[in-house]
Parts: C-alpha cells; sequence; structure tokens
C-alpha cells in the first residue's frame, strides 16, 4: 500500500497499528487497540517486552536499522511511538511508508529540551527561565544571569531526573559541567513551586481537541510517585492549564496524544516544565476512571476515529510501583487488593531493579483526598 493511500484514509478496527518502543505505555496502548479489534505490531531492540507480551508481533532490532524500520513500517496502517527518544531518522524512515502520528517534528522538539524550551518560548508560553550552556564559561554566565538554586540538564535523552544537576552556589559550577558529562546542556531558574501539575490532551486529525482535566502530580526522587484527580487547583487555574495545553496541541499540529508537564507558583503562575508526545504515567489513571482512557484517545486520534468522552467516572489517584517494593520478596498483592476500590496494574517486566517502574495501583472514591488515602494505604500493605 502506498503512503497516500494510508495517509488520506480512517484506519478502521480490524487494520493494524504500529508502535515504536515497547515498555508500559506501548503495553496499555496494544491493550487499548486490541479491545477495539486492531492488531498492533510493536518495535523495539527488546524481546518479551510489557509491549509485546500483548501485541501481535514484536519486531526486535535497533532503532538505528532503518530498513528493519521501514520494514516495519510497511506493515501497518500507521506507526506511533510510546517512548520519543528514538532518533529522527527513525520517524523518517518510518514516514516513507506509513503516517507517523505524531509526526516526526514533534518528536524532534520534544526530544531535545533545549529545542523544546525555545520553541514554547519563541510561541509565547510560559516556560521556566532557561539558558542554553554549551560549556563551562556559558553555565558561569548563565548562572550569574538566572541566580541560585538552578538546575542543570542535558538537552538530549532526559528523563525521570536522570541527566540533572541541582547548582546550590556558583563555585558548584565546574563540579556540575563535569558530572552531566555533556556538551550541550540547559540551565533552569529553580522554581519553587506549589504543585507539579500536567494536562493530557489528544488531538484528531481533523483538528479536534479533548483534555483529561488538570492532574496533580507528587514527585520522589524526581520519579512521578502519585497523580491525583482532578487537582486540588481553583477552576481558574485548572482553565489555564487546559488553554495552554490546547494552545500547544494547535501550534506544534499534534494528531495524537501529547501531555504539558507544568509547574504551579505559589501565585499561581503556570509555567511548562516539559512536554511528552504521547501518553503519560500521570494519565494512568484514566485507564480505570476515565469514560475514555488515555490510551484508547491514542488510538482514536492516530486512527482518524472521533475523539472519546474524557470525563472523570470518579476522583481517582494513581501510585507508582518501583522496582523497590520487590527488595523483601514479592509484594502482598492480596492484602492491597482487599481495598476494593483499588485497581492493579503490572506491566510484565521480568526483573525489579530498584527505580524501574514495574506497574501501579489506581484508587477511586468519593473524593481527591480519600482517592489518595486509599492509593497510599494500599502501596502500604504491598510490604508489611
Ligand atoms: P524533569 O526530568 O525535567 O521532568 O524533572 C524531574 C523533576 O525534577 C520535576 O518533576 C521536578 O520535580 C524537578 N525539577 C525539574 N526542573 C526543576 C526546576 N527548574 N525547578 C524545580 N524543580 C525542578
Amino acid at each position: 500500500m502506498s503512503l497516500g493511500n494510508k495517509a488520506s484514509s480512517l484506519i478502521l478496527p480490524g487494520a493494524t497499528l504500529g508502535v515504536l518502543g515497547s515498555g508500559q505505555l506501548g503495553r496499555m496502548f496494544a491493550i487499548a487497540a486490541r479491545r477495539m479489534g486492531y492488531r498492533v505490531h510493536t518495535y523495539s531492540p527488546d524481546t518479551d517486552s510489557p509491549t509485546g507480551q500483548v501485541a501481535d508481533h514484536e519486531v526486535a532490532a535497533s532503532y538505528d536499522d532503518l530498513d528493519a524500520v521501514a520494514e516495519f513500517a510497511k506493515q501497518v496502517s500507521v506507526v506511533t511511538f510510546e517512548f520519543e527518544n528514538v532518533p529522527s531518522a527513525t520517524a523518517e524512515s518510518a514516514a516513507r511508508f506509513a503516517p507517523v502520528r505524531p509526526a516526526g517534528q514533534v518528536l524532534h522538539i520534544s526530544q531535545h529540551r533545549l529545542r523544546e524550551k525555545t520553541y514554547l518560548r519563541e510561541h509565547g508560553f510560559p516556560t521556566t527561565p532557561f539558558r542554553a550552556v554549551r560549556s563551562l564559561t556559558e553555565l558561569e554566565s548563565a548562572l550569574q544571569e538566572l541566580g541560585t538554586p538552578a538546575v542543570l540538564k542535558t538537552a538530549g535523552w532526559g528523563y525521570d531526573g536522570k541527566g540533572q544537576k541541582k547548582i546550590g552556589s556558583l563555585n558548584e559550577a565546574a563540579s556540575a559541567w563535569e558530572s552531566l558529562g555533556t556538551s550541550e546542556a540547559v540551565l533552569e531558574g529553580f522554581v519553587n513551586f506549589r504543585l507539579e501539575v500536567s494536562v493530557i490532551a489528544a488531538r484528531g486529525l481533523d483538528g479536534s481537541f479533548a483534555s483529561f482535566g488538570l492532574l496533580e502530580n507528587a514527585h520522589s526522587n524526581h520519579i512521578l510517585d502519585v497523580t491525583v484527580a482532578p487537582a486540588r487547583v481553583s477552576p481558574k487555574v485548572a482553565a489555564e492549564a487546559e488553554q495552554i495545553a490546547r494552545g500547544v496541541l494547535e501550534t506544534l499540529d499534534v494528531v495524537g496524544v501529547l501531555c504539558v508537564e507544568m509547574f504551579l507558583t505559589p501565585d499561581d503562575k503556570l509555567l511548562i516544565n516539559e512536554l511528552a508526545p504521547r501518553p503519560h504515567n500521570s494519565g494512568h489513571l484514566t485507564f480505570d476512571a476515565n469514560v475514555t482512557s488515555q490510551f484508547e484517545q491514542q488510538v482514536r486520534s492516530i486512527c482518524g476515529l472521533p475523539l472519546g468522552s474524557t470525563e472523570l467516572l470518579k476522583p481517582a489517584a494513581m501510585i507508582n510501583l518501583l522496582g523497590d517494593a520487590w527488595a523483601n520478596g514479592e509484594p502482598c498483592w492480596a492484602a492491597a487488593l482487599a481495598l476494593p476500590e483499588v485497581k492493579l496494574h503490572l506491566y510484565g517486566k521480568a526483573s525489579a531493579r530498584p527505580g524501574r517502574k514495574m506497574g501501579h495501583l489506581t484508587a477511586m472514591a468519593d473524593s481527591a483526598d480519600e482517592a489518595e488515602r486509599i492509593v497510599r494505604e494500599a502501596r502500604r500493605r504491598l510490604n508489611p
């Protein structure tokens, strides 16, 4: 089938969807897609991956193997991704044989902090104050301009706090620059945020837009720990955040799902921290708590189908399960599930390394506070 054909047509159940990456986001995408009658192919260097376990077909090849990527794209009606750090050439190679949604350009911008922040600033979106840094001298002058504390982050390939260093004073500059071991970085002013929040939204082929509303996120060691929906903020802040997200998806001409992570300052200003051009950990609770999950919305949007209702059925909270929970053997699943409001999601990962995302729990309740209390209690019960 030629790309022309594929690009213009509605992709209906029975068709095959391709996903680059094979982690838990791809797994939940595949579950949503298969439930709707699609077939799913996944591509990553790994075998028996979280996505591969539930996909129809798992291709294990390097992202640099452009012939294998092209072959993969020929077999599917559309390519999406669950992991944005695939090389641009990979997306380009796939795009010769199937539409890539969101497009490679969105990937290109959002996989590089400096490009992303520059793009956002140039298009009038509120970002954390930042400077590009390509040498120790540039770092020192950036520190003088932005002040301390500040956070130095590698420009590319960073996630979950990897590749970043907090700098408390000017005389820490040299050691911070050395420890990052990169030739290109971003220095950000440290934001004394009141809350971290995110908006996950989808945009259809026809420009339709749907957002899951504002989510409230708590991190631990730079890794997302707990998400609560709806975020406990004023309606004004929630509406502003959704407006920002809508602007971002429209400006980037996204077809698919994108997450905008933001800091809420003590005086209720929203600053974008980063974008993820795919479903996001903070939206995992939508799998249980919303009429349409972020994963089904990804399926619908990349297939040209109408977007589903994002209505939150009940206040909900999600808590991540990291490999650390296995430190003393298998967690006590039954004890957590004895709380009837709790849902368990495990990603099928073989080895439980500390810090590795192995699964999550979601709880729904009559209020956000109560959902959070229950989900925290559920996790405590895993390791009595
Ligand atoms: P990131 O990998 O950039 O999403 O950063 C991971 C986490 O580090 C964020 O969720 C924040 O908790 C924290 N962080 C990152 N950048 C800043 C900043 N400029 N000011 C304060 N905290 C930050």
